[in-house]
């Protein structure tokens, strides 16, 4: 985990998920339609929170149930929740 979270210092990642936003694709957009840097496409659109999420509790939960989905064993998924997203600066 140590390790990861020594990569992740060093790219720019979602400040609400912690999804690496180095790829254009997954940065989601400012209200005035420019690209965010801070977010992804699947947290925040045209200025605003898309992800229905309002506390880290629901967040970690929605990105666990993600992470589970998408294969990741539940453990580890709870475990990368809490060790990055209490670091994010949309919960800070
Ligand atoms: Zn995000």
């Amino acid at each position: 985990m140590g390790e990861l979270l020594r990569m992740l210092g060093e790219q720019i990642i979602c400040q609400s998920c912690g999804m690496p936003l180095k790829d254009k694709i997954h940065r989601g957009s400012n209200a005035d339609g420019s690209e965010s840097l801070e977010y992804c496409k699947y947290c925040y659109e045209q200025g605003a929170f898309t992800d229905g999420c309002t506390n880290l509790e629901e967040k970690a939960k929605q990105c666990i149930d993600a992470a589970v989905a998408g294969g990741l064993p539940k453990k580890s998924a709870e475990d990368m929740a809490k060790a990055i997203l209490p670091r994010l600066k949309r919960w800070n």
